[in-house]
């Protein structure tokens, strides 16, 4: 049934190379009217189409992200080689085997998991394996005449009715993710009080454009600084004030504040002035791997050295859920400071999500288990490399009760897959960045665009608010 499979080295959000795989079928060409009437994207010309995006503050863990390593092109960074493995090994072997892309996407994944054959896809490459992967699905899910988050919710197994995610905006943006000196990656705004993925989106929006007015009066972006916001020990921040409102790789603002309660006040801040208070909570992604050290976190590690042992950070944790409404927390230990998760998830009133702890595997949800290390599984596709590999994970996630949190990439595309993912798994609650950049609205679109159509085809279609944690026990 697959006719061709095509990949070429196209651009990421970050102007690095990725890998983009277009893929035909026998039936394509014939489902072209159909599509049209339906305006799916990426199914226009029949062909199946899919970007792979590429993390930054990546798990020690993760399936390979294959890289050329030629300092010649793109400072070592293209993917020829993952490019030449679909054109030369993947491709080939898979128009032989002649799978059906609306029935064997399990077949398919396993496939191109055993042609593969090593344990962390270094081989053929994981961005190579995950790109064929996501687009099998897309023509798997027009091949069976149903949107994409049909197709996901069948393969999943998962019930209906459909449940829309909370949007997590990452609104600020630190860690390696933006120049400034805040160690903690994220600071996320979920519009929980919202009705409807639209009017999150909204709220989401607004309070983004509150965030830069609260920055501009803080900061300045004239050049000038107000000095009466600003203490002495503050002074070496003049240095950033014309970044103020400049934005990281995620669309969220790069303001020159490096203590995370600088970056909730912030949003405290912005959040009143929308009239959204109550409505919008909090969430972090320390992503603290990414500052670990010898067994303590620097927290001052992309400037000075301001070191911090475990009970400390715990107590830092502690105290910012204490003083705001923050609602989940996201690697707040390293991926390798198995004792700290258990400690802190013994008594954590929030969902505690694994992302570089468990990176979107079935084994480390497993070990976490075993642990009692976290209470959420972040979904990243290309951690693990194939699209039944990621929905096995989050299924072994929501048999321990545990919730299952969506997220794209710091170095994304401006393929929507990952919005279809989060609705057909039923998962409540997703990340893409803030509500700026073309990379990340296209998730946020694609879900209002799902919604709209869910409504108009007279089904059932809930909104998760603040029970995202069970939305898929709804
Ligand atoms: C994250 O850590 O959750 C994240 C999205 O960042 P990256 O893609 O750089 O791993
Ligand atoms: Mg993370």
């Amino acid at each position: 049934m697959i006719r061709s499979i095509h990949a070429a080295q196209r651009l990421d959000s970050r102007g690095c190379p990725t890998v983009q795989v277009e893929l035909t079928t026998e039936k394509g060409e014939k489902l072209l009217s159909y599509l049209s009437q339906m305006d799916l994207p990426h199914t226009k010309t029949g062909t199946f189409r899919a970007l792979v995006p590429s993390g930054a503050s990546t798990g020690a863990n993760e399936a390979v992200e294959l890289r050329d390593g030629d300092e010649c092109a793109y400072g070592g960074r293209g993917v020829q080689g993952a490019i030449s493995n679909i054109q030369n090994v993947i491709g080939p072997n898979l128009l032989e085997s002649d799978f059906r892309v609306d029935t064997d996407q399990k077949k398919i994944d396993q496939f191109l998991k055993n042609l593969d054959g090593t344990k962390n896809k270094e081989r053929l490459g994981a961005n190579a394996i995950l790109g064929v992967s996501m687009a099998c699905a897309r023509a798997g899910a027009a091949h069976s005449g149903i949107p994409l988050y049909e197709f996901l919710r069948r393969e999943a197994g998962a019930k209906k009715p459909f449940v829309m995610p909370v949007p997590f905006f990452n609104v600020l943006n630190g860690g390696v993710h933006s120049g400034n000196e805040m160690a903690f990656q994220e600071t996320m705004i979920a519009p929980v009080g919202a009705s409807s993925i639209t009017e999150a989106v909204r709220m989401g929006s607004e309070v983004y454009q509150h965030l830069k007015k609260v920055i501009t009066e803080k900061f300045g972006s004239s050049g000038q600084p107000i000095s009466k916001y600003l203490r002495s020990s503050q002074a070496q921040k003049l240095t950033f004030k014309k970044q103020a409102i400049g934005i990281g790789d995620e669309g969220g603002f790069a303001p020159p504040i490096s203590e995370p309660h600088e970056a909730l006040d912030l949003l405290v801040q912005a959040v009143s002035n929308s009239g959204l208070s109550g409505k919008i909570k909090f969430a972090i992604d320390p992503a603290s791997s990414e500052f670990f050290r010898e067994g303590k976190y620097d927290i001052g590690f992309k400037s000075t050295t301001n070191l911090k042992t475990a009970k400390e950070m715990i107590g830092l944790y502690q105290s910012l859920l204490e003083e705001y409404p923050i609602v989940l927390l996201e690697d707040p230990f390293a991926e390798n400071d198995w004792d700290s998760w258990s400690e802190f998830n013994k008594a954590c009133p929030v969902e505690l999500v694994g992302d570089d702890l468990l990176v979107t595997n079935p084994e480390y949800v497993q070990i976490a288990r075993q642990k009692d290390a976290c209470n959420a599984m972040l979904l990243k596709i290309n951690q693990i490399g194939t699209i039944s590999e990621a929905i096995e994970a989050a299924n072994l996630a929501y048999s321990y009760n545990w919730s299952v949190f969506v997220s794209h990439r710091s170095g994304e595309t401006t393929d929507d897959f990952i919005a279809d993912l989060a609705v057909g798994l039923g998962t409540g609650h997703l990340k893409s960045g803030a509500p700026c950049r073309g990379e990340r609205v296209v998730k946020y679109n694609r879900l209002m665009d799902i919604e709209a159509e869910i409504l108009a085809d007279g089904e059932k279609c809930l909104f998760a608010g603040s029970k995202f944690k069970n939305a898929s026990r709804f």
